[in-house]
């Protein structure tokens, strides 16, 4: 959504990408406006944030913004890992140069050298992808995104779905819970 504000040229978008280039986290209420706007233009009843909302006061604006629409949340999703487990994928994670592609080394390709299997770019190292980076959103989580946790807990809203298996797997449980509220 913030790249789509930002490729559209608008207010929101310029101010959130000058946030970014700093290395500063967009805050509640810019992110908050980028998705009103956004649900501003949506007219169907189906659809799934992906990363949002990350803290309390996110969650309390979307369900603010929800119930003006009418269209309550019917399900959360906690996709849980333990931390050797987001450690590992985080050591192993490479970007595409050419078409900026995220790929698993183990999992989308053999080693580190190989090449992107969508274009054939050279595979790189995400500046970001580092003990130091890693540590930090640790804490960042712990302080700000945990809370929602207990949030949704108390809404009966919240599904926790294991994250240490097979994507088929972890795909299948999803689809599962979302069957459960859709039929
Ligand atoms: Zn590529």
């Amino acid at each position: 959504m913030l790249r789509e504000e930002k490729a559209a040229g608008t207010a929101l978008g310029i101010e959130a990408d000058k946030l970014t280039r700093g290395g500063k986290l967009v805050g509640d209420e810019i992110i908050n406006s980028v998705v009103a706007a956004w649900l501003g233009r949506q007219g169907g009843d189906d659809f799934v944030f992906d990363g949002y909302p990350r803290t309390l006061g996110q969650a309390e604006a979307l369900e603010q913004m929800l119930a003006e629409r009418k269209q309550p949340l019917d399900v959360v999703f906690l996709l849980e890992a333990d931390i050797s487990t987001l450690r590992s994928r985080v050591e192993n994670r490479a970007i595409c140069k050419a078409c900026g592609n995220i790929v698993s080394v183990g999992l989308h390709v053999t080693d580190a050298s190989a090449n992107c299997p969508r274009c054939g770019g050279v595979l790189t190292r995400r500046a970001d992808d580092n003990a130091e980076t890693l540590e930090r959103r640790f804490a960042e989580y712990a302080e700000k995104t945990a809370p929602l946790i207990g949030y949704y807990e108390k809404r009966h809203l919240l599904r926790r779905v294991n994250t240490g298996r097979t994507p088929e797997q972890v795909f299948a449980e999803v689809f599962q819970i979302l069957n459960e509220h859709y039929h």
